[in-house]
């Protein structure tokens, strides 16, 4: 009989769950709410029940990309800021012990799922190594490195978004300073406008989850200090690109996430810093390309990342 895997992605929203076959062919999806604000029990009584509405499937090996740090050997979810209660959480035993089933359940972090996702059926398609870089709430990253995910010794590897590039920089969730997430993300956009003198009273009244939209808005309007915020934002994206470059010589950089829908208002500083800052070996050859696959990347990642628990070269 022909092998299915169920990936699935847990946002701060949704579950998503989809299935694909051996070959790689979408075979339906479903989502129901993640409820993820309100703690950990919560979340996993959701997924559980998720998890059984796909009984009947016969499904081979469970995926799931979480937005935390995960220790996939164990199964262990490290720490997740946007999941009330998780420090060193069994995540695996604890599923497994409600859905008390025999489908092999393998974990891996979100960011490292979509690359995976990108990299098989996206933007990525045909590239031996890529980073993916996911401009969301933070600054996410994911490390392909000759055909395969690369999760570090523990799990741990593509945190691209804790690199300083300003020591002395605004503080960071991390309890650092500088890490190009403070300058390239969404609570950065928040923080740079609510610090903005002229920016300020033009977002006085605009919701804080609006605000990365309507800056973009007041920059396509040609407004000069929306325009400057996306130009210096584009900039440091072209510090934390070259960074990742230098480092690991990849010649496909694909950037995804909410913020990539801006697009056009950043990338050109960002291709003219990375140029500027890659070592001429590393930057020989070099593609920072849009991600295609949207919100589908991070569950897509997550089927892969059960066919490759199962021991495939996917
Ligand atoms: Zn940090």
């Amino acid at each position: 009989m022909k092998r299915k895997f169920l990936g699935i992605d847990i946002g701060g929203t949704n579950l998503r769950g989809k299935i694909i076959s051996e070959e790689g062919n979408p075979l339906g999806e479903r989502k129901t709410l993640s409820e993820a604000h309100m703690g950990i029990s919560r979340l996993m009584e959701n997924l559980a029940g998720f998890i059984e509405g796909f009984a009947g499937e016969e499904i081979s090996a469970i995926g799931i990309g979480i937005p935390g740090t995960v220790d996939r050997r164990n199964g262990t979810l490290v720490q997740a800021p946007n999941i009330a209660n998780t420090k060193d959480f069994p995540f695996t035993e604890v599923l497994l012990d409600r859905i008390g089933t025999n489908t092999p359940v393998f974990v891996e972090n979100d960011a490292s799922c979509a690359a995976l996702g990108e990299h098989r059926a996206g933007a990525g398609r045909g590239s031996n190594s890529m980073v993916m870089i996911t401009l969301g709430t933070g600054f996410g990253g994911g490390i392909i490195l000759d055909g395969k995910l690369w999760s570090g010794e523990d799990g741990f590897a593509g945190e691209a978004g804790h690199m300083a590039i300003d020591p002395s920089g605004p503080l960071c969730a991390c309890g650092g300073r500088g890490c190009v997430e403070t300058y390239v993300s969404q609570v950065a956009i928040k923080r740079i406008v609510r610090e903005h003198a002229e920016l300020r009273e033009k977002f006085a009244g605009t919701e804080e989850s609006a605000i990365p939209e309507r800056l973009a808005e007041l920059a396509r309007e040609k407004d000069r200090a929306a325009i400057s915020v996306w130009n210096d934002f584009g900039t440091n994206l072209g510090v934390g690109i070259s960074i990742l470059v230098n480092v690991l010589d990849v010649k496909t950089v694909v950037v995804g996430g909410g913020l990539s829908g801006a697009w056009e208002l950043f990338i050109g500083k960002t291709l003219e810093e990375a140029e500027r800052r890659c070592l001429g070996g590393a930057a020989r050859g070099l593609k920072i390309k849009r991600a295609v696959l949207g919100d589908d990347s991070g569950v897509l990642g997550a089927c892969y990342v059960a066919k490759k628990g199962l021991g495939e070269s996917s």
